[in-house]
């Protein structure tokens, strides 16, 4: 799901409605096309009202949500989208409040979804591992600077080490921690 840099109408185009919500689950799951998780079997068809494909071989039945947060929830999935919509664009953090509000649920609901939300973004780094080939620096960041050393070595400053995927002309993922 490409969060970033979509505007509000974008994002109400493409996921203002369950189907195209599901639509996108479809593609995340299954970019190449479907392939049942039981058998391997590459055919299946989607039993759209409810979310699920069927397995044209060995007609097991798999949901398009197992597996992500949105898994047995009560909650349209468009609610779920306008949540992580609001929570990815908003710098400060979007309150279970302000959040029940927008989309009409009740503050515990709310809250949990943001928990939920927060937790599967604190994992993406981890679940994805830079490629192909890697540059590496040495940033520093923090700490305004007030006269005596700059660069390295200077005060209320953090050194981060970055890594980029350099794909070509254009950067692609970026992995940074810091370091002493
Ligand atoms: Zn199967």
């Amino acid at each position: 799901m490409k969060g970033k840099g979509m505007t509000l109408m974008d994002w109400q185009k493409q996921y203002g409605t369950e189907e195209g919500c599901i639509e996108a689950l479809i593609k995340q799951r299954w970019p190449e096309g479907f392939r049942c998780p039981c058998c391997g079997y590459d055919n299946g068809y989607a039993i759209k009202t409810r979310g699920y494909w069927e397995c044209s071989q060995c007609h097991k039945q798999t949901s398009i949500t197992a597996g992500t947060l949105f898994h047995s929830t009560n909650l349209p999935l468009t609610k779920w989208f306008w949540a992580i919509y609001l929570v990815a664009s908003d710098k400060g953090g979007v309150s279970a409040l302000r959040l029940s509000k927008q989309i009409n649920v009740s503050w515990i609901t709310a809250s949990r979804m943001l928990r939920k939300i927060r937790i599967a973004m604190g994992h993406r780094d981890s679940l994805y591992r830079l490629q192909d080939l890697i540059e590496i620096d040495d940033a520093l960041i923090g700490g305004r600077h007030t006269g005596g050393k700059r660069g390295r070595g200077a005060e209320r400053k953090t050194s981060v080490l970055v890594a980029i995927e350099s794909r070509e002309k254009r950067a692609g993922f970026i992995a940074m921690q810091q370091v002493s």
